[in-house]
């Protein structure tokens, strides 16, 4: 008998007692490993997710996580090899296997370089800037972002054991909320393996991190308001759990990635003998054949115009044909098996219906050739491809084969094909392939609100395109409708998943107090060494300093004018200017104003200031005119630390204003400050 399978909860390894259930090598059909049950109740390891790793989390910064995060993926990447071996298990290729093993770690590493990048050194993040309210500005308003300080339930699909639960764990670890992975049973020997390399690693902080193999038990009965669920599955489960009693009352916040009838559409200008036509045709065969089409992006749906169906059929049947069905292990193997003969089944049973408004134009679920492995208790089955009779029934848009398997619907016109599309009832994603702007123009007018995600392919994107079927760390993934209505990912979008937003108001003072985030009207504290001399740890936030005022002269304008080669008539003609709705007469450019501002608060000498390395919300809310006497106050407002580099961040606010005391310019400065 085979070990059994186990389970890292309340700080340990264990397994509950028992014989266990056998899970199949996918190809072979050889028992691997044997699944029971948890060691300790399911409420024992929410406990322990919210009394060690909540706390051991938030102990530490948004900078502090990510930075942690990023040596996780450093010792995940290290001994990814050992994934790989074990990969070919779950009927994946090494190539397949790299969407899984490669992308998992590259979204953490993308998860932890964006946090680094765009969340503060802080515990609690602000969101957007300060809402003005009060008419003197005694009391303002200003989002912010907190941890949870539940636990996060992953519920995984079996198809992604990997890549799955690390696109989870990234953004809710850099949020400072524990992950509790519970991965589909099938495949969950693989995902056990990634979890014992990131405990060996001795970086996760205790309770950060726990796995379940097998049933969660009565754990969605302990959940709070305080915990997220993330579940990533079929249609019906999420349904299933997010009506679950404990759910439901507690306003638990429940993410859903469910199945989806993704599409690819062939625009109508993309005829046989066209770039885009052969691009869809590869990218077809791609998406049915890579993990064996196991993939909740895979194209199910190939809509294409009807007087180009039996071209697209016959321009898949050559490539189709190429593909060599065996064992993952075998090098010529071009496509593996499916997870197991349970999901194979699953697959004929979703042909099956299919076939009552279709019919199967290339292959044979019951009759194909497989190169190796053990052709009866392996779960193969060959691309399957399917006619729609007509593109209006149900069955293609509602039923999904999750497995090799697409159908081909032909669309009277464009119209016809932006409707067909949104038959799916919310996806994950579309891809379109044209070279005709008005035509992808229409489609996001009129089907983009059905779509997560969606992709345009012509000749000159082609060869950069990430491909159909790869959701992206830096993009929102998920759809609505059926595909879920969820949202993951999206750069450090994700982390607010996990993130409570609270909006506080009060004075300028205890609101900056709050954030760390210098807001006017809070005290600002002049005098002492000029700001560019302090360095990054001197400078504290709220140090100000006023400048002494300049005049601007109508020489001055000419001059700019003549350096910029900005000769805009409003800068130089007096009597166009006065006729302009906006101004009295000639103004300065606004550039001038904010390089003679820069001049104002500048210390020349080389110093702790390095560089500024751009503006943000720059406003010109007042026209300058010769003759006015501008000063600039500018304040520290929020400092940054840059990890590992000898330099931080800080954020300066610039506010410039005229002799009357109106604000005529007001922006964010960004600088980098040595230590
Ligand atoms: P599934 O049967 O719905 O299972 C998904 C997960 O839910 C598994 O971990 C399963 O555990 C668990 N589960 C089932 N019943 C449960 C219950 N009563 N309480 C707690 N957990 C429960 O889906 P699957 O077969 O693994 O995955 C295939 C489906 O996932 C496809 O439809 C595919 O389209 C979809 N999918 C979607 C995405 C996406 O990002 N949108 C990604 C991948 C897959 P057990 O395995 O232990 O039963």
């Amino acid at each position: 008998m085979s070990r059994t399978l186990e389970s890292y909860v309340g700080g340990q390894w264990g397994a509950a007692a028992g014989e266990g259930q056998p899970l199949l090598d996918a190809a072979t059909g050889e028992e691997i490993v044997r699944l029971t049950g948890l060691p300790i109740a399911p409420s024992d390891v929410l406990a322990h997710a919210r009394d060690k790793g909540g706390p051991a989390l938030r102990a530490m910064t948004f900078q502090q996580r990510a930075v942690l995060l990023k040596e996780i993926a450093l010792a995940l990447d290290a001994r990814k090899e050992e994934l790989y071996e074990l990969s070919s298990a779950t009927g994946a290729t090494r190539k397949e296997s790299w969407v899984d093993i490669d992308g998992g770690i590259g979204t953490v590493f993308a998860i932890a370089s964006r946090s680094r990048r765009g969340l503060p050194d802080d515990y609690v993040a602000t969101d957007g800037d300060y809402e003005p309210i009060g008419k003197n500005g005694t009391f303002v308003g200003q989002h912010v972002w907190t941890p949870l300080r539940g636990a996060l339930l992953q519920i995984n699909a079996f198809n992604f054991p990997v890549w799955g639960a690390l696109e989870k764990f990234a953004p809710s670890f850099v949020a400072g909320v524990p992950s509790i992975i519970k991965p589909a049973s099938q495949t969950s020997y693989l995902t056990e393996l990634m979890v014992r390399i990131m405990v060996e690693s001795g970086l996760l902080p205790e309770g950060s991190l726990q796995l379940v193999v097998g049933s969660v038990g009565d754990m969605l009965d302990h959940l709070t308001g305080q915990d997220c669920v993330a579940f990533t599955g079929s249609a019906s489960t999420a349904q299933q759990l997010r009506t679950h009693p404990a759910v439901a009352r507690n306003s638990v916040r429940f993410g859903v990635e469910a199945d989806s009838l993704n599409a690819a559409v062939l625009g109508p200008d993309a005829a046989p003998g066209t770039a885009e036509f052969d691009l869809y045709v590869k990218e077809v065969v791609r998406e049915m054949t890579v993990k064996a089409g196991q993939k909740c992006t895979a194209i199910r749906r190939a809509i294409v115009p009807v007087e180009h169906q039996d071209a697209v059929v016959e321009a898949l049947r050559e490539k189709l044909a190429k593909v060599v069905v065996g064992d993952p292990r075998d090098a010529s193997t071009t496509m593996g098996a499916l997870a197991s003969l349970h999901q194979r089944d699953e697959v004929k049973r979703s042909v099956k219906v299919l076939t009552e408004g279709a019919r199967v134009v290339i292959g044979d679920p019951d009759e194909f050739s497989v190169a190796s492995g053990d052709a009866v208790r392996g779960a193969f089955l060959p691309p399957l491809l399917l006619l729609a009779a007509d593109a209006d029934r149900a069955e293609p848009h509602e039923v999904e084969a999750f497995g090799p398997v697409a159908t081909v619907i032909g669309y009277r016109d464009a119209a016809h094909s932006t409707e067909l599309l949104r038959r799916g009832g919310g996806s994950l994603v579309a891809s379109v392939f044209t070279a005709d702007p008005s035509y992808s123009r229409q489609v996001v007018v009129e089907a983009a609100n059905h779509h997560g995600r969606v992709m345009f392919v012509d000749a000159t994107s082609a060869k950069e395109s990430t491909g159909h079927g790869s959701p992206l760390p830096i993009l929102v993934h998920g759809g609505p409708g059926r595909a879920g209505g969820g949202e993951e990912l999206g750069g450090v979008r994700g982390v607010f998943h996990f993130l409570q937003r609270t909006a506080l108001q009060g004075s300028p003072a205890t609101l900056t107090a709050a954030t760390n985030r210098w807001i006017p009207g809070a005290a600002q504290k002049t005098g002492g060494t000029h700001l560019f001399r302090r360095t990054f740890s001197e400078l504290q936030v709220g140090d100000a300093l006023v400048s002494e005022a300049r005049e601007v002269t109508l020489e001055d304008v000419e001059r700019f004018a003549d350096l910029s080669g900005d000769h805009f008539y409003a800068h130089m003609d007096e009597t166009a200017a006065a006729a302009n709705p906006f101004f009295d007469g000639r103004v300065a450019h606004g550039y001038f104003v904010v390089s003679l501002a820069a001049g104002l608060f500048v210390d020349p000498a080389p110093g702790p200031v390095l560089a500024n390395y751009g503006l943000e919300g720059l406003r010109f809310t007042t026209p300058v005119y010769p003759g006015d006497l501008l000063h600039v106050t500018l304040t520290c407002k929020q400092k940054t630390p840059r990890p590992g580099q000898e330099y931080g961040e800080v954020r300066w606010d610039a506010n410039v204003r005229n002799q009357d005391g109106e604000t005529v310019a007001g922006y964010d400065v960004l600088t980098l400050v040595a230590l």
